[in-house]
């Protein structure tokens, strides 16, 4: 039985990487949590921990379509959507369709409900950056037609009409700009260059680094991501804000690095740079510091430490599910 004194949480895209870890969160801090995912990218093992718990529920839904949720609602945390570009490559339509029509029906609801909503943007809205690093007053540099467009023209889109919904309908939203997260239940081979590296490392296959390995990226722990996400949902700032770990490395250092970590002598072979593969990125926190009081506290070599001691927990069972 629910208990209706607790506040009350939608997670969508609650079997996915940063949507299970938001869940255990919100368990952790006494919500009763619903879950609501389509499984197009999550896995229900990310979550199966939880589903004996009294204050947790599962809805296997997509967020497409009209979302209903009886009773009360406090919260929407809206993170259903394919992350990873070979996801995105994979099912454009899908992407476009749960940025545009998704985050239109979470707001209905929220709007319905009375509740406030945090969405899950991304650093990919400011596309290949012209400006560095990245802050929030920067429009982005993002191609609308490029293979990359139906992800980030969706997270435009999502943030647009998020503000709308905030100014015409007084809705109390939130927006999270998230930076490159890595972080344990992350699919070996989602084609993210943290599991990608790591998968090849317990394989024992070459490192594909692509392109030069000149770009950068400023890679954020799990942990750090979920308390800023958590912070921000508390705050009432409802305008854009990034989220995300300021130290950044250029891709050739990032493979020594996880060699390093794993200790393995294999070699490091270059391919091609996908189509609009940004070239640098690296977050501006200066707002979220202000703001939130937040600050990423793991460094990186901890972070993928803990990161590859998960991985090697796994059974090889486990491991081959993780390549699926
Ligand atoms: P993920 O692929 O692990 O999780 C996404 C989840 O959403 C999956 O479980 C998937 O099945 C679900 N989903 C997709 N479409 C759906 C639909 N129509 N209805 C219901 N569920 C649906 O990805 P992630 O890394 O956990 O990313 C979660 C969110 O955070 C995404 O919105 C992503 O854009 C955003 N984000 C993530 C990062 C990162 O570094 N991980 C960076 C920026 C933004
Ligand atoms: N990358 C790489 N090898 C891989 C996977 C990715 O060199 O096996 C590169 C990719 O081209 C990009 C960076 O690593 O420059 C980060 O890629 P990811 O997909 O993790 O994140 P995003 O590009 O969305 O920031």
């Amino acid at each position: 039985m629910a208990n209706s004194a607790l506040k009350k949480v939608l997670i969508t895209g609650a079997a996915g990487f940063l949507g299970s870890h938001l869940c255990d969160r919100f368990i952790a801090e006494g919500y009763h949590v619903i879950g609501m995912d389509n499984l197009i990218t999550g896995d229900l093992k990310n979550i199966e921990h939880l589903f004996p718990l009294e204050h947790f529920e599962f809805y296997h839904h997509d967020v497409t379509k009209f979302v209903h949720i009886p009773g009360k609602l406090d919260y929407i945390l809206h993170f259903a959507s394919p992350a990873s570009p070979i996801d995105y490559l994979k099912i454009p339509i899908e992407t476009l369709k749960v940025g545009s029509m998704g985050t239109l029906n979470c707001l209905g609801l929220a709007k319905e409900k009375n509740a406030t909503i945090l969405v899950a943007s991304t650093s990919e809205v400011y596309g290949d950056p012209l400006v560095h690093p990245q802050n929030e007053d920067y429009y982005g540099n993002v191609s609308p037609v490029g293979p990359r467009g139906v992800y980030d023209e969706a997270k435009r889109f999502m943030e647009s009409i998020t503000m709308a919904y905030h100014r015409f309908h007084g809705l109390d939203t939130r927006i999270a700009r998230i930076f490159n997260t890595y972080g344990s239940r992350m699919r070996l081979n989602d084609g993210r260059v943290v599991p990608a590296f790591m998968g090849q490392a317990l394989r024992g296959e070459n490192l594909t680094v692509f392109g030069d390995g000149t770009q950068t990226r400023s890679f954020c722990y799990i942990d750090d991501q979920v308390e800023g996400i958590y912070r921000l949902l508390m705050s009432d700032y409802s305008d854009p804000i990034n989220i995300g770990n300021p130290d950044e490395t250029t891709i050739n250092e990032f493979a020594r690095e996880i060699l390093e970590l794993t200790g393995k002598d294999q070699k490091i072979v270059y391919k091609p740079l996908p189509k609009d593969d940004p070239l640098q990125r690296q977050p501006d926190i200066t707002r979220a510091k202000e703001i939130l009081g937040w600050e990423p506290k793991v460094e990186r070599k901890e972070g993928l430490k803990k990161v590859y001691e998960y991985f090697r927990s796994l059974s090889p069972e486990e491991l081959r599910q993780k390549e699926h």
